[in-house]
């Protein structure tokens, strides 16, 4: 039904409530979810986490994962900046990411494109050639999708994986004490975008990171057996950490002095004015991992060779998350990006 006619159906009050109004994204899920079953003995943990965890065979070792993302032209990239095969690489990386925050390996994909009727063939083609890249790169298969007509440009992507059941990483089990690490450094794609749009030229470093990030799947499998909780970045620290503390019950701490920059992202912080701390905390897609670790496995993943960021630690009372500066000064850590505000 078009929303028009829903309206005469049902009475303008039905369709009161907008999406912007109700809190964004996140209660809408929740709204949503409450209307289907989303619960039974296969679903080990669903909708909430970075990838659906289910079980299908209980004598299996593995759990299967499943998740999906959406990209909307000119919502979730623009072809002003971003060429086809960027688009294609992203998208599947995006959702690698996801299965690398669970501790799996991706193994099958399913794509659905909507396009408009004028769209190049060659488009597409390159757009398929990015999507090749990045599966020849994680050993992803293509195994079906649908194509359909569109007045906007939309791919989805659908992964499934499989994680060792032992591997397991979500977000609800962080423990006070643990320390907070990220996997690499942050902001390079917000502050890549925030220079676009504000007519700068970034570097190539902050262009790639942009417009053909890649996820962490090189090191996952080897931090998700001694990590606590797991997520990957893709709506900034703020808000990624945000949903570890909540789903843990737990707070945190993080220090701002040791949320690692890359130069060139503190160069265009200083070009366009802004603390470039705020495109490590507010920014998105930087497809990092961000995990808690007791600080015993820490050194054991340190003996693997795996570096990282420690950047804080998690504190007991869930009604703090801070951010710390130098000299002892508190701010709630806030920030993150939500798709509907
Ligand atoms: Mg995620």
């Amino acid at each position: 039904l078009l929303q028009k006619d829903y309206k005469k159906a049902n009475g303008n009050d039905m369709m009161a409530m907008k999406i912007k109004d109700i809190g964004g994204e996140f209660k809408l899920i929740d709204r949503l979810s409450d209307l289907v079953h989303t619960q039974n003995a296969s679903v080990v943990v669903g909708i909430g986490d970075d990838a659906a965890v289910l079980e299908t065979a209980p004598e299996a070792t593995t759990y299967l994962l499943a998740t999906t993302d959406m990209l909307v032209e000119n919502q979730h990239f623009t072809s002003r900046w971003s060429g086809p095969e960027h688009v294609g690489i992203k998208a599947v990386e995006s959702n690698a990411s996801d299965i690398a925050a669970m501790g799996g390996t991706p193994s099958w994909m399913l794509v659905s494109l909507a396009l408009p009727e004028t769209t190049d063939v060659e488009w597409v083609e390159v757009l398929y050639k990015g999507m090749a890249t990045a599966c020849r790169r994680h050993g992803i298969i293509l195994a079906g999708g649908d194509t359909t007509r569109s007045n906007t440009l939309v791919i989805s992507v659908t992964l499934l994986g499989s994680v060792p059941k032992a591997h397991l990483c979500l977000r609800r089990d962080a423990c006070p004490g643990d320390l907070i690490m990220v996997t690499g450094t942050l902001g390079a794609s917000a502050a890549a975008l925030t220079m676009l749009e504000s007519g700068h030229a970034p570097s190539d470093y902050l262009l790639t990171k942009h417009r053909a990030p890649a996820c962490r799947l090189d090191i996952s499998d080897r931090i998700a057996p001694l990590a606590n909780a797991m997520i990957d970045i893709s709506d900034g620290l703020a808000s990624d950490l945000g949903h570890i503390c909540k789903q843990s019950r737990v707070g945190a701490n993080i220090h701002s002095g040791t949320i690692p920059l890359h130069p060139d992202v503190r160069q265009a912080g200083s070009l366009v004015g802004k603390d470039p701390l705020v495109f490590a905390l507010g920014g998105g897609e930087d497809y990092e991992l961000l995990f808690t670790i007791t600080p015993a496995n820490r050194d054991k993943l340190i003996k693997l060779g795996i570096d990282g960021y420690v950047i804080g630690e998690i504190t007991v009372d869930p009604s703090f998350i801070s951010l710390v500066d130098h000299d002892g000064h508190r701010r709630p850590l806030s920030g993150g990006f939500d798709h509907f505000r």
